[in-house]
């Protein structure tokens, strides 16, 4: 399969909600290389939150570009579309080139049955035991797993097929990066599902770059992981030398990895991931949850007076509109209500007691994970007051700025990529 653009080794998938902190994000991709390790800035933004914001993707792309220019990059950079379907990919057509492609939908959809007896036919080799790099461990196959994975995934491969082929329509062979996702869904994908579900994606022609299973372990939106470490660390090892055979033996693409996604804030398992990516010689894509706007609330409330006035504000606001604000996002937060600081108490606060409670730094014994989840759902309240929020960002750049490259670099970048423990 031909590829022109490549994604490379590492890569960080960041979001900026409201498109003003590209140049503070990109500015930890810098850091990086400072440090001799180049990790491929990708702007997300998927299509709920752009309906959610009222911005259009060009917005994304803009933003990038003109990061990039402001700080000489002359690395590669990309724009993802993310989590797309057939519904939603066309106004992402020009202004990204990578493509998340979301197809956790359709998983559990019963694929017609000729063709799940073609794929158990077609991959009948694979029954057996098979020997994996990097591992002792061995994959054992049976013709019942093989048709079974198919049941269960084939619908959902052959949906993001249709998907791949219509943006190729539109770009052209090459111009895109595709990535295949699953995460959103209620089970995890064993490291032999991913392998089957790698060979249905080879046979569907689709150049995969990255892919996106779902971990076992809970992975909220903008906070720790929840879950086995040990066990994830094994898996992990398994998905990547699952990725290794399928690139060798299926005709993916070379640099094939695996995509983390909601992989912002998960202190505990990066040092997992990091000695694993560096034990198989692999890469990532760690993809974040969007949490670059919580550092836009930190910077405004350290910034004390009109920026600490409005960031109470929002947490009021958030706080009277709970329930419809965590409602889309239920299967990935979990916010603890007793927990939750009343908006007349936050009134009361300082700027140092509201950046700590919010900041994600857990050893702090101000720290709150309710209340920072709370706010990460939140986003809808600045974006409902427009010109007013944007104005106290631009405002504040400097001390935004700051908290946005700190996040970025030092709690995801360095332990993650460049295997600093902080
Ligand atoms: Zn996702």
């Amino acid at each position: 399969m031909s590829i022109q653009k490549k994604l490379g080794k590492y890569s960080i998938g960041t979001g900026d909600r409201f498109a003003h902190q590209a140049k503070a994000q990109l500015q930890a991709c810098i850091q990086a290389l400072q440090a001799d390790v180049e990790v491929t800035p990708v702007w997300n933004k998927s299509n709920r939150e752009h309906l959610i914001i009222g911005s259009e993707p060009t917005s994304v792309r803009k933003a990038a570009d003109e990061a990039v220019q402001a700080l000489g990059w002359t690395g590669a950079y990309f724009c993802d579309a993310d989590h797309i379907t057939l519904q939603t990919v066309d106004r992402f057509v020009d202004a990204c080139d990578f493509y998340t492609i979301d197809v956790a939908d359709a998983i559990g959809k019963q694929a017609a049955a000729q063709d799940v007896a073609a794929f158990a036919d077609r991959h009948r080799n694979l029954v057996g035991e098979i020997a994996l790099k990097g591992t002792a461990e061995k994959f054992s196959i049976t013709d019942a797993m093989l048709r079974g994975t198919a049941e269960k995934y084939l619908a959902a491969v052959q949906q993001a097929g249709a998907v791949y082929r219509h943006i190729l329509a539109a770009k052209g062979e090459g111009n895109f990066l595709p990535e295949v996702s699953m995460d959103e869904t209620d089970s995890a994908q064993t490291p032999v599902e991913l392998l089957l579900i790698l060979a249905a994606i080879a046979d569907e022609g689709i150049p995969v770059q990255t892919i996106a299973p779902k971990f076992s372990g809970r992975f909220n939106k903008g906070v720790d992981y929840v879950g086995d470490v040990i066990q994830f660390e094994r898996e992990f090892g398994l998905d990547i030398a699952a990725i290794a055979y399928a690139v060798e033996h299926f005709g993916l693409p070379q640099n094939l990895k695996l995509s983390v996604h909601s992989g912002s804030d998960k202190f505990s398992i990066y040092p997992a991931i990091h000695r694993t990516m560096h034990r198989l010689d692999a890469g990532v894509h760690l993809k974040t949850a969007g949490t670059t706007w919580l550092e836009e609330l930190i910077g405004l409330a350290e910034a004390d007076g009109a920026g600490l006035a409005l960031a109470k504000e929002i947490y009021a606001e958030a706080y009277a509109h709970k329930d419809e604000l965590c409602a889309p996002y239920a299967t990935v937060i979990d916010i603890d209500p007793a927990k939750l600081p009343t908006p007349s108490t936050v009134a009361g606060w300082t700027s140092a007691k509201y950046t700590e409670a919010l900041r994600h730094v857990q050893s702090a014994a101000g720290y709150n994970s309710s209340f920072r989840q709370l706010l990460h759902v939140g986003f809808k309240i600045a974006a409902k007051m427009g010109e007013r929020y944007l104005e106290l960002l631009r405002a504040n750049e400097t001390i935004i700025a700051r908290n946005v490259t700190e996040n970025l670099f030092d709690r995801h970048i360095a332990p993650v990529f460049l295997g600093h423990i902080s």
